[in-house]
């Protein structure tokens, strides 16, 4: 829940279970939002709910997402019906790319890439100042590139996608798979990569994965910038060095874009979605809208 001013108020989180009717469970989280807006002393103004999979963003419906089990859900209309207030409908990481955006690592740029690194990977395309969505809703759905042909198995029924080496989820499962110390997540690994030999293999792997796909998506869009979040950016120059090094390498005859770290990380979605909200509701969004105050000042760790 964000102010009039951008400043984040509240936020709430709740599990979701198997047994649930999940729409349902949309429908209860958003009501349950707004009834704390209200006992915060807030009017609620206007909604942004956001999802992966293939959102039609014009008619507000999510078409598929396979992990919500949602098929032709038409999220603004029960909402709508629900909340009275005007309701956006999104993709998570289109939505993760506007703020972006407005007010952090691309923040005055129309042409630029935003790859959130975490359980898959879907990139958000911007172009001439907006995230495309595609003829189907499912453009930057990069995380099913193929990088290694004929490599290792992804859900998706493919072999050798970018997401299966370089996502958050992938890395840890293939360091499980190879025979790491169980349980470690991709911070973990991470921070074992000096020590660790499985962890240097698939940090490796997945370093340079990512930076064959940044090549191809490079010599395909020549966006100004890409910008890289979740757990994997997490680790700094550690990460972002072998990336870099890896598309240099990839791309003979020209300069890469820059590489920059998330300025909202895992909060980029949230953001956005607060932001396509006052567009639905026809509010101003000023540039910087959705900053923190702390980072605004100079104080925090926003780049
Ligand atoms: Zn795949």
């Amino acid at each position: 829940m964000f102010g009039e001013d951008g400043q984040f108020r509240h936020a709430l989180v709740v599990p979701s279970r198997a047994d649930d009717d999940p729409v349902e469970a949309v429908r209860s989280l958003c009501r349950q939002l707004r009834d704390d807006a209200l006992a915060l002393g807030a009017t609620p103004a206007a909604i942004g709910v956001v999802t992966p999979g293939l959102v039609d963003e014009t008619e507000g419906v999510v078409r598929y997402a396979a992990n919500l089990r949602f098929r032709n859900v038409p999220l603004r209309a029960f909402i709508g019906a629900d909340l009275g207030l005007p309701v956006a409908v999104g993709h998570d990481a289109r939505a993760a790319g506007i703020a972006e955006a407005v007010a952090g690592a691309a923040s005055g740029l129309d042409n630029f890439l935003l790859l959130p690194l975490g359980t898959g990977i879907a990139a958000a395309v911007v172009v001439h100042g907006a995230p495309v969505p595609g003829a189907t809703g499912s453009a930057g759905e990069v995380g099913h590139m193929p990088v290694y042909p004929g490599g290792e198995p992804c859900s998706c029924g493919q072999r050798g996608c970018l997401e299966v080496y370089a996502s958050a989820g992938g890395l840890a499962r293939r360091y499980a798979r190879l025979g790491g110390t169980p349980g470690l997540d991709s911070q973990a690994i991470a921070e074992a990569v000096a020590t660790d030999p499985v962890a240097r293999t698939v940090w490796d792997d997945a370093t340079q994965a990512l930076g064959t796909a940044l090549a191809t998506l490079t010599l395909t869009l020549d966006p100004a910038r890409i910008i890289l979040g979740g757990g994997l950016a997490d680790a700094g120059v550690l990460f972002f060095d072998p990336v870099r090094d890896a598309l240099h390498a990839a791309l003979a005859w020209r300069t890469p874009p820059p590489l920059l770290r998330s300025a909202f990380g895992a909060q980029a979605a949230q953001v956005g979605a607060a932001i396509m909200a006052r567009r639905k509701a026809d509010l101003p969004v000023p540039d910087g809208w959705g900053v923190p105050e702390l980072a605004r000042t100079g104080a925090g760790p926003y780049v």
